[in-house]
């Protein structure tokens, strides 16, 4: 179990656990995948489309000194959980995971006049549909006093109109978040929903990058006055993957500098 073998010592202490990071190839993922590595951790991320940015990460994670490892995995049709494990499996040959990071996701910048029927599909499927069963199928893989991470998001209890449903996916992903914790609560594993806020990120490239207006304004969102790189976030997940996260379970932890304070 993750808290016998970490209790006590600092957060960083990974060395033994294997982590899987979804969506580990860029962002948020590919900065959570390397500290988690730092910390110690077999990494296992996973990639849609973008081999040369998970190659990438692994070089980078293996030139530290660290082990990962890259999966391809598409998320947001059927069966595609089942797809996933099953080449998770194959790379991972004790297939267990002790720290399970569900961090893939895409976003969706529609509001209700303009959202269409396969939009709403979409990202329901990606941010939803896909860690449900990805934890259902992962369950037994698991091991007592595990972790489980779901990336949601600031835009989950902000009121975003133009982002009206992947704010409603990080919500229902939370809500998600509470209930797997009680269930999972007596095998010792916790599990937190981690929400970022607005975060340089090649998600937000299209308007973020390139456009100081727009940069400022997301700045003055947060308390903190910046937007948010990976890094920030990649922290706050080592913590909770770490034995110093061990009391905390069913929780949002906020992640967006102070936004919308
Ligand atoms: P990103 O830079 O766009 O990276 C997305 C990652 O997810 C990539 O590794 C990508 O793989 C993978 N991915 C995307 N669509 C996928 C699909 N359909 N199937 C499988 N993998 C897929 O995103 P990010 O900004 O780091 O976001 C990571 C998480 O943080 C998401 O859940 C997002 O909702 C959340 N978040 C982000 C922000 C933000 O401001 N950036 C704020 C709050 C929450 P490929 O490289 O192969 O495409």
């Amino acid at each position: 179990m993750i808290d016998q073998q970490l209790e006590g010592r600092t957060v960083g202490a990974l060395d033994k656990m294997t982590a899987l990071v979804t969506g580990g190839s860029r962002g948020i993922g590919r900065a959570i995948a390397e500290r988690l590595a730092r910390d110690g951790a077999t990494v296992a991320i996973t990639y849609a489309t973008d081999h040369p940015a998970a190659d990438d990460v692994v070089a980078r994670i293996h030139a530290e000194g660290g082990r990962a490892v890259a999966v391809q995995a598409e998320f947001g049709t059927h069966d595609d959980a089942a797809r996933m494990w099953a080449a998770f499996d194959a790379a991972v040959p004790d297939r267990r995971v002790d720290i399970l990071v569900n961090n893939a996701g895409v976003s969706c910048y529609a509001d209700i006049s303009e959202l269409t029927e396969d939009d709403f599909d979409r990202v329901f499927a990606v941010n939803v549909r896909s860690p449900f069963f990805i934890v259902q199928h992962g369950l037994s893989r698991i091991p007592d006093g595990g972790r489980i991470i779901n990336v949601s998001s600031g835009a989950a209890r902000l009121a975003l109109p133009g982002a009206i449903a992947y704010g409603s996916t990080k919500a229902a992903l939370d809500t998600f978040t509470l209930n797997l914790a009680k269930q999972l609560g007596p095998r010792g594993i916790t599990v937190n929903s981690l929400a970022p806020g607005i975060t340089d990120t090649d998600m937000n490239a299209s308007w973020l990058r390139g456009d100081s207006e727009a940069k400022s304004g997301a700045a003055a969102l947060a308390a903190l006055g910046r937007v948010g790189a990976p890094a920030d976030i990649a922290d706050i997940a080592a913590f909770l993957a770490s034995s110093d996260a061990r009391w905390i379970t069913g929780r949002v932890v906020d992640a967006t500098g102070g936004a919308g304070l």
